[in-house]
């Protein structure tokens, strides 16, 4: 490549997913290919620029609108992370079907180098097959969950056999509606130029890289993150998210600075999961008994808009807990908290970003998976790299429906064992501690100037100037080994 060429920016169209867990960790890694001096454009509809600062240099916005009406939405419901229910969702996912024509007619005009687009637009292979634009795939799991949905099942749907690791039982078999919705996406995934993957080569494995590219034929995987560490000041940290934070930077700080450190307990199950208020007050009892203080995410919708409703609804809060811990009801700056040194433990859903930001972050996690690609991730944090604990969630549910409450209830005493196991001292705890640090270190040093995961990014800029300026720029080239 000459100079000139080297030089020159690629041109890149990011196109995120309409739910939180896939639109704020591609957003950060457009930042990341900004901050390498790439043009980037972020293309998304009115209500979902929030996630995104477009006051960074190299960072642009393009929004199409989101066809509401015709779907029967009413305007600002955008994403699956506002859909309150069922119905909602399946109108979100009609809406987003019908996002083809408004991007498809932006990007003719202007064509890009490269468009960086979530597998899970229906349509994005066809959309740029037909405009020869070559794409790269983002998928939201880590590459072990990756390589463990691409794997063969083993005896039982349970049992994930072939990996390097040997074989892995899951805690739940994933339901087979979730499994007919996610394959064929898989597929048309093999057909991009490379999958883009937020997760670092040290926490996913070299062995696991290996595996994904050698069992889908040559397929490429890039790990390029955490790219949540590309935020690097408080404020950046807390305006990171989907919606507005709920507390201030200060008051939360100045709470969480009054507690010793490693004792508070951060619970949170990311934007899709709600709880039937009987296993809300399980949690709450668990808690309680196991003696620690908390901070505690509870979803927005927990609150009722008529005084009524809201009393109803938050029956299930034990007489004087709230007094224990700090109970946010909306969006919380969860890298903050994460970050904070009086943060000992994190009861999560396993989303792959929480994980993720958890590991980040030095944070030993206790496992409680709900849907989607959790389970898996679950397995990945405590068998294969022993930094968290699992409460014993046992129901894979099919989620999109943040009311998907009917579920088996996880009793106080397992919640409290769980706690216990990594907040009440002892040599588990301390070794799990210890895993867990280290691995910080490692996913802090992978963004560095020589670290794993920013040469990876080093090296797939170079191949996409490369496969700019070949010749034979278009979708009829072979997928990149
Ligand atoms: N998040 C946050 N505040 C909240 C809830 C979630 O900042 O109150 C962020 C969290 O840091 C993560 C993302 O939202 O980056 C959730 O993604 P994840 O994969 O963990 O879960 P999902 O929402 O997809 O289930």
């Amino acid at each position: 490549m000459d100079v000139e060429s080297e030089q020159r920016p690629l041109k890149l169209y990011f196109i995120p997913y309409l739910a939180a867990g896939h639109m704020i960790p591609l957003c950060d890694i457009a930042i990341l290919f900004a901050s390498r001096g790439q043009h980037v454009t972020i293309i998304t509809t009115p209500s979902n620029t929030t996630t995104i600062d477009s006051s960074l240099p190299n960072l642009h916005l393009h929004t199409v609108p989101f066809p509401s009406r015709q779907v029967g939405l009413p305007d600002g419901i955008e994403s699956f992370s506002s859909s309150a229910d069922l119905q909602t969702t399946f109108k979100v996912h009609q809406g987003i079907k019908l996002l083809r024509e408004p991007i498809q007619l932006f990007m003719e005009h202007h064509p890009a180098d490269c468009v960086v687009a979530d597998y899970c637009f229906p349509w994005i292979d066809d959309l740029t097959t037909e405009l020869h634009i070559p794409r790269l795939s983002f998928n939201p799991s880590p590459l072990f969950a990756l390589c463990a949905m691409r794997a063969k099942r083993g005896s039982s749907s349970f049992l994930i056999s072939g990996l390097p690791h040997g074989d892995i039982a899951l805690n739940a078999s994933p339901p087979e509606a979730l499994t007919a919705c996610v394959e064929p996406l898989l597929r048309k995934e093999l057909k991009s130029h490379g999958v883009l993957i937020n997760s670092f080569v040290e926490l996913d494995g070299h062995e696991y890289v290996k595996h994904y590219e050698r069992t889908t034929g040559g397929h490429k995987a890039w790990l390029l993150g955490p790219a949540s560490l590309v935020r690097g000041t408080a404020k950046e940290k807390a305006e990171r998210g989907h919606e507005k934070s709920v507390v201030s930077t200060d008051e939360l700080l100045s709470w969480l600075s009054t507690k010793k450190p490693s004792s508070v307990l951060y619970v949170c199950f990311g934007s899709m999961c709600s709880f039937s208020n009987e296993q809300l007050h399980e949690m709450a009892c668990g808690i309680e008994a196991s003696s620690v203080e908390f901070v505690w995410v509870v979803p927005a919708e927990k609150r009722g808009k008529e005084e009524e409703e809201e009393e109803e609804k938050e029956k299930w809060l034990p007489e004087g807990f709230e007094e224990k811990g700090m109970i946010l009801r909306g969006w919380a700056p969860q890298l903050l908290i994460l970050g904070h040194p009086s943060v000992g433990a994190f009861l999560t859903h396993c989303g792959s970003n929480s994980a993720l930001e958890a590991v980040s972050a030095g944070v030993p996690i206790i496992t409680w998976p709900v849907l989607g690609d959790q389970f898996y991730t679950e397995k990945l944090m405590t068998e294969v790299r022993g930094v968290g604990v699992e409460v014993g969630a046992e129901e894979w549910s099919m989620g999109g429906g943040r009311r998907e409450r009917e579920r088996v209830v996880i009793s106080r005493d397992k919640i409290e064992k769980a706690v216990r196991r990594l907040m009440g001292g002892g040599e588990e705890a301390e070794q799990i501690r210890r895993r867990v640090h280290e691995l910080g270190n490692l996913a802090n040093a992978a963004v560095q100037p020589g670290g794993s995961s920013y040469q990876n990014l080093t090296a797939l800029i170079a191949h996409l100037k490369t496969l700019r300026d070949s010749n034979s720029v278009s979708s009829s080239m072979p997928p990149l080994h």
